[in-house]
């Protein structure tokens, strides 16, 4: 009963299930462009509830590595990026390549050209280009029309056991039931080379989308001398996967209908990417927004996890005196990055807090107040703070002095206090200050100073 309605409904919903593929090449450090269009394929396979197939393009047999393998498997690891199927390598299917090759010279689509200069002393296979026009709609770009003619008699092979990218990667997006390929645009002058080749192999084509090129500020393609562009570079400036993830998916996409959300966590983004709203135009990197959404996203962090990363970015001897206060008060509302936290340590930012600061008595008055205003008020504090009963939480520390304050002036209460505490002329505000140190430690350090 059951497995009859299973199969009427199947008949009832012919459309095919999505599968879409990882294809990288190891050849290098992955750059954040490819990061992207692995992205990109991973929502929309999610998204419609598809499936991804890993493939290592591996034909470039000397720029090939493990080494770059397993970084790009970490990447996808630590983005949490799954994939259902591979990772296959192209290295590994040769004989596929090779009967491909033998298929389409039977049929007449190629033929053995010139001798290869590859030394083997076989011959280049040529494709039989039927010089016609290739037509395909592509979701981001829309409807494409190409001459062929140009592109004479590619070579497919450079001899039959030695396959060309373009070959290679029709017989596998045929033999992995590919249903849409979504990759750069700098692939967009493949296409029509690879629909005549699949047509000559009798595959089906795949929907394409070609993702809009990233580009610098300066309207450049996106590459070092802008900044970082491969991800361990962005991780060890401390960027979290979540926001990077986030910041990727608007590079080149947006969730139109007037929406200005721009924060977006995996799930979310899971549940309203689609194709159709990829931008055609390029998109420009922008390490400000990124930071931004950095920000938002360690705001958001789980406490513990945040609290890991922060002693992960502190250099040993600051790891070890580290105390949850000046990581939660101090650090979680200034960061952007992580690494900012290895400069805030470099630059003596925690310092004061675990041992009492030098205070250039000369800087301690406000402004146009002199010597006595300034002792006047920190006389004041000291006596307030003294008598203060409730909890030491910056809040309370703050509405005990703040009515003192505002009547004799802000700057001349608050920056003598903040001043001697820290020593710094930039620092967290007094309470903060106050709360971290303590009531005795904050008492005694302005004591010392009258
Ligand atoms: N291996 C190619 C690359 O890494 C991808 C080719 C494709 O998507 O068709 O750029």
């Amino acid at each position: 009963m059951l497995s009859q309605l299973k199969k009427i409904l199947k008949l009832l919903k012919p459309s095919k299930k999505i599968i879409v593929r990882y294809p990288p090449s190891p050849t290098g450090k992955l750059h954040v462009g490819n990061i992207r269009t692995l992205l990109f394929n991973y929502l929309f396979a999610k998204r419609m509830s598809g499936k991804i197939v890993m493939r290592f393009e591996d034909t470039d047999r000397d720029r090939s590595k493990k080494e770059h393998e397993d970084n790009i498997l970490y990447i996808l690891k630590e983005l949490g990026m799954d994939f259902d199927e591979g990772p296959f390598r192209q290295s590994e299917r040769t004989d596929r390549y090779v009967e491909a090759v033998e298929e389409l010279i039977k049929n007449g689509y190629a033929f053995e050209a010139e001798e290869s200069k590859d030394g083997s002393g076989d011959k280049v296979i040529r494709f039989k280009n039927p010089n016609k026009k290739v037509a395909y709609n592509d979701i981001v770009k829309g409807e494409i029309t190409i001459d062929t003619t140009d592109f004479g008699d590619f070579v497919i092979a450079r001899s039959k056991t030695n396959p060309l990218y373009h070959l290679t990667v029709v017989v596998d997006d045929i033999d992995m039931d590919i249903t849409h390929v979504i990759r750069g645009e700098d692939h967009t002058t493949s296409t029509p080379r690879q629909i005549l080749l699949i047509e000559a192999l009798d595959g089906s084509v795949p929907t394409y989308a070609h993702l809009p090129l990233l580009i610098g500020p300066d309207k450049k393609k996106l590459g070092k001398r802008h900044g970082a562009t491969s991800y361990d570079e962005f991780k060890k400036l401390g960027y979290i996967p979540s926001a990077f993830i986030n910041y990727l998916a608007l590079l080149g996409w947006n969730p139109g209908e007037g929406s200005e959300q721009e924060f977006f966590t995996k799930e979310d983004l899971t549940s309203t990417f689609s194709l159709e709203k990829v931008n055609n135009s390029p998109a420009m990197f922008s390490y400000e927004k990124l930071d931004d959404l950095n920000r938002q996203h360690i705001l958001k962090m789980d406490r513990k996890e945040y609290k890991n990363k922060v002693l992960e970015f502190l250099p040993d001897g600051m790891k070890e005196k580290m105390t949850d206060k000046i990581i939660n008060l101090v650090i979680r509302e200034r960061i952007s990055k992580f690494s900012e936290v290895t400069k805030m340590a470099e630059e003596s930012e925690f310092d004061y807090y675990f041992e009492t600061p030098n205070v250039d008595i000369e800087k301690i008055t406000w402004k146009n107040d002199n010597k006595d205003i300034s002792q006047k008020h920190l006389t004041k504090v000291v006596e307030i703070l003294q008598n203060a009963k409730d909890d030491w939480v910056a809040e309370n520390i703050k509405s005990s002095i703040w009515d003192y304050a505002s009547e004799e002036g802000r700057g001349s209460v608050l920056w003598p206090m903040r001043y001697v505490l820290s020593g710094k002329d930039k620092s967290p505000d007094p309470f903060i200050l106050a709360e971290i140190l303590g009531k005795e430690e904050t008492i005694k350090r302005l004591n010392n100073i009258l």
